[in-house]
């Protein structure tokens, strides 16, 4: 009895150093495989913007996606989120931001916060990031994620994007991540002068559209054609 005592607490401490290593070994692993997707996915596909990939570089995208697919969190293409819900491509999440053009300084509206990672993409990038999201079980853990990985310079809240956050307008940027049919007046209204919006705009075939506000007058320019979820109405 005495004896096995002696051995149980070595042998406990070696178990505990080596899950610790394996879960170092872990995270070494999904950066690497996040610097593959920066090459593989990104830069190859032409986003350049330095301060852009140094953000993505950042964020731990595996944390934003859930448990089953965390082997998947860096693979090119979108993953479920629940609720009939994706997160993005990491492409895609790369070129609109790109396509945002921040300085730092921008107060940015999303549309559709869903996982929280595009959001906090942003809010590396810009001064203060607002996010709208639909489904209430979406965004509260959005919220509660954005929080415990310290990217406290985003506010999430529960309502529908058609109508925008007129109480914190104007933005600077505003970026949709669900596919209105055409943008909502009401976040046309919202942008400030000199403002941008990046967005999919359409039902089936899509297209990623930037608009630029100028001396007040809106011009439009398609970038690509992409495939999202739709934007969802909200109930009143
Ligand atoms: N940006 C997200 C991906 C969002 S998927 C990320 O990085 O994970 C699109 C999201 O838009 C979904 O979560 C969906 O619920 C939300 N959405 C759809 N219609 C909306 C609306 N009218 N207002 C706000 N959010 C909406």
């Amino acid at each position: 009895m005495k004896r096995s005592k002696k051995f149980i607490f070595p042998l406990s401490l070696l178990l505990i150093c080596f899950s610790s290593l394996c879960g170092i070994n872990r995270e070494k692993d999904l950066e690497s495989l996040r610097e593959k997707m920066i090459r593989g996915q990104i830069e190859s596909r032409g986003v350049r913007n330095s301060r852009v990939i140094n953000a993505i570089r950042k964020v731990e995208r595996h944390k934003f996606v859930p448990k089953q697919y965390l082997d998947e969190a860096y693979e090119d293409h979108p993953l479920p989120i629940g609720h009939d819900q994706t997160i993005s491509q990491p492409y895609i999440v790369a070129l609109m931001t790109e396509l945002c053009e921040l300085n730092g300084t921008e107060r940015v509206l999303e549309i559709g916060t869903g996982s929280g990672y595009q959001a906090a993409v942003l809010s590396l990038l810009s001064k203060e990031v607002f996010t709208i999201e639909i489904i209430q079980a979406l965004g509260k853990s959005a919220a509660e994620k954005l929080k415990e990985l310290g990217y406290n310079n985003v506010t999430v809240k529960i309502g529908d994007g058609y109508k925008g956050w007129a109480d914190k307008a104007p933005f600077d940027v505003i970026i949709l991540t669900a596919s209105p049919p055409e943008i909502p007046d009401a976040l046309l209204a919202q942008l400030g002068e000199g403002g941008i919006i990046v967005a999919p705009v359409g039902d089936y075939n899509q297209e990623l559209i930037k608009i630029e506000r100028v001396n007040g007058n809106f011009t439009k320019e398609t970038v690509t054609y992409v495939r999202f979820v739709p934007m969802i109405h909200g109930k009143d």
